[in-house]
């Protein structure tokens, strides 16, 4: 039996055990994850990972040696496939069972699978684990053509990245413009040129209706209007599935993911969730229910969990924020553009260097900045103050903070 009993070695988990020693917490932690890797980072998977500037240690949460110094036990390779609210056990698919005082799940997700025939084809690559980023590398080295399936950010992130390497690139992109869900479009047009400037074929408006190949590895992808489209190498980069269905067989209320409060409670006793996994209502898209998958969520996430756990409740109200590297361009984004009635711009998309303010109703409520780290801090202040600014002064001054 444990005391803290934390479900995935992520980002999320890993924050709340570590939170949790910050706090001079002294009873006994365990966190049970199903990869064989020891914790490590995500973000570099389709940027530097990717690309061979990073290696497999650099992308390591904390050093070798950091659990047992901490006294965390880190039990990888298990996966719990039952939780029992009454009982606080959980049982692994090794036939393992643990007993818990409180369980956190932070269980993330995996790739949504390209839902179309011919998927289960050898060549078609997602990105979400460290495992599945050698498989694809492994692969792509000897690969000419690439096709990415989706604009978003990992998507995009390949994109830049296999270009770079020599490839030839097409993403495909169902809707209108990439970056469709997230951000206004101005940043999608300015990204787009970019790509297609680097050498990327993008398509956008395209839809993918099946796979096809030669001795099961895929040849080919066909588009919903009959298009085929040579490809050795396919990512898909469609999104993600949280993985919430073994607490919600425990009982815990779910619906885009595990539904928490402020402090990652669920609707169990003694059960908490944090990171992609969660959805909770969140105050800058007026009280809706949401999932973030970013880092600096599930961090935030961790944090209340922890000071939950420790006794001195600290509840999860952080504003937003994600960041995308592509080619040399840092994309930073602020709060949540949900809802947006207007949009400012700041600088010049030609220098580089640009801001794009979301409004709603005269409040500042998402700033996404690209190669301007003032605008962004100044930006994610406005944000969490939701500022009402004077339009003129906005566009006109050097510092977006002076003007309030
Ligand atoms: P995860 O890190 O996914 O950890 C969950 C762990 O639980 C996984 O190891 C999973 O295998 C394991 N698990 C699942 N079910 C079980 C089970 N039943 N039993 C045991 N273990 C289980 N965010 C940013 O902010 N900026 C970025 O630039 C950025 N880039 C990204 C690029 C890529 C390629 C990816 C994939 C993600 C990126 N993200 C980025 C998102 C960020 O990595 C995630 O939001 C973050 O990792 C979420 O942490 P988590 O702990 O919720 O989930």
């Amino acid at each position: 039996s444990t005391d803290i009993l934390i479900v995935g070695a992520g980002q999320g988990g890993v924050q709340v055990a570590m939170s949790l020693r910050q706090g001079n917490f002294d009873g006994s932690i365990t966190i049970i994850g199903d990869e064989p890797d020891a914790p490590y980072e995500r973000p570099p998977l389709s940027k530097d990972y990717l690309s061979g500037e990073k290696t497999v240690e650099q992308l390591a949460l904390r050093k070798p040696d950091f659990w047992h110094q901490h006294g965390i036990a880190l039990c990888l390779g298990q996966r719990v496939n039952h939780i029992n609210a009454d009982s606080h056990s959980a049982t692994t698919d090794q036939g393992s069972i643990y007993y818990y005082k409180k369980l956190v799940w932070a269980a993330g997700g995996f790739a949504r699978p390209l839902p179309v025939p011919g998927s289960d084809l050898a060549g078609l690559h997602v990105i979400r684990t460290r495992q599945q980023v050698d498989l694809l590398l492994s692969e792509a080295e000897t690969a000419q053509h690439i096709v990415i399936v989706g604009g978003g950010y990992i998507g995009l992130e390949a994109a830049a990245v296999m270009i770079k390497q020599g490839k030839k690139v097409t993403l495909l992109e169902v809707e209108d413009r990439v970056l469709a869900r997230v951000a206004g479009k101005e940043i999608s047009a300015f990204y787009e040129a970019e790509h297609r400037s680097q050498g990327v074929n993008i398509r956008t408006g395209t839809g993918v209706a099946s796979l096809a190949g030669e001795n099961g590895r895929v040849k080919s992808v066909v588009l919903q209007d009959g298009e085929k489209i040579d490809a050795d190498l396919v990512i898909a980069g469609i999104g993600l599935v949280p993985n919430y269905e073994i607490l919600k067989a425990a009982g815990a209320k779910c619906s885009n993911g595990v539904e928490v409060d402020e402090l990652c409670r669920t609707s169990l006793p003694d059960i908490f969730s944090v990171g992609d996994c969660a959805c909770h209502a969140n105050s800058f898209a007026g009280d809706t229910y949401l999932r973030i998958e970013s880092v600096p969520n599930a961090v935030g996430q961790a944090r209340a969990a922890a000071s939950a756990i420790l006794g001195a409740p600290k509840p999860y109200k952080d504003v937003p924020w994600f960041w995308s590297n592509q080619y040399d361009l840092k994309l930073q984004t602020a709060g949540l553009n949900h809802g947006y009635d207007e949009t400012l711009s700041r600088g010049d998309p030609d220098s580089r260097s640009f801001s794009l303010i979301y409004l709603r109703g005269g409040r500042v409520i998402a700033v996404d900045t690209v190669n301007r780290m003032k605008d962004f801090i100044a930006g994610k202040k406005l944000v969490e103050q939701a500022m009402i600014v004077d339009r003129k002064q906005l566009l006109g001054t050097e510092k977006l903070l002076d003007v309030v």
